[in-house]
């Protein structure tokens, strides 16, 4: 088995399903007392998030590059950065390690193509729905990628920084998350990505009519895959 690199903390509350989900999957395949060999890197989120929204991409590109470097260091056979958002910087984190990196965006459009979907919805941090770093690694295998329009963009975004990644799961806000899908299904969306590591605690597939992608799940299956096979 080899030894995943985590790096987690954005937000920890989406990292901890990461690990259940991780050593669920290793369990269920291998058996027994089996369990996953993880070296988790848990950074301070609130200086990533400053960085984000304060436009230093690029520092927080520099302190996940170092969080990788370590995880090198630690004896990590590849890298799993535990968020969408910031696979934007995955070029200066490739610049500090060596290992492979597991995209996130790469593994979610294979589960959707391998559904033979052609047209997406995609809920995501502000960043990931408006910036291309994310959508283009999807729009390459032929899908297409709607996205809400910017009241809903900017209300999602809050949610998840507000509510979300804090560990609040609202009524009203899944209420609100449900009539999104509606809206992007109503528009041809065939299913929705949920392309932020935390939507899934407040978003499950009975809330929707059309097939949800759950990053998180898609991204730790892809992981526990990568681990196991050599
Ligand atoms: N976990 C979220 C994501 O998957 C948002 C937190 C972040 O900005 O990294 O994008």
């Amino acid at each position: 088995m080899k030894t995943i690199g985590m790096i987690g903390g954005m937000s920890w509350e989406s990292s901890a399903q990461y690990y259940r989900i991780v050593n669920e999957e290793v369990k269920r395949q291998l058996g027994g007392l089996h369990s996953a060999k993880i070296i988790l890197f848990s950074v301070d989120f609130n200086e990533i998030e400053r960085c984000q929204s304060e436009g230093r991409w690029h520092e927080a590109g520099q302190i996940l590059g170092e969080a990788a470097n370590s995880l090198e260091k630690a004896g990590a056979d590849f890298i799993v950065i535990c968020t969408n958002t910031m696979h934007k910087v995955i070029d200066q984190i490739y610049q500090k390690t060596s290992l492979p990196i597991v995209h996130i965006a790469d593994e979610t459009a294979a589960q959707i193509k391998k559904m033979g979907i052609k047209k997406v919805g995609l809920l995501g941090t502000k960043y990931t729905m408006e910036q291309d770093f994310y959508k283009s690694r999807i729009q390459t295998e032929n899908i297409e990628v709607l996205i809400p329009d910017e009241k809903d963009r900017n209300l999602i975004n809050k949610t998840i920084f507000d509510e979300l990644c804090l560990g609040s799961i609202q009524p009203s806000s899944r209420e609100y998350f449900k009539s999104i899908i509606e809206g992007l299904a109503a528009e041809g969306a065939e299913g929705i990505i949920l392309g932020c590591t935390e939507i899934g605690l407040l978003i499950k597939q009975e809330d929707a009519v059309i097939p949800l992608f759950d990053t998180t799940v898609i991204h730790a299956n892809g992981v526990v895959e990568k681990a196991l096979n050599t």
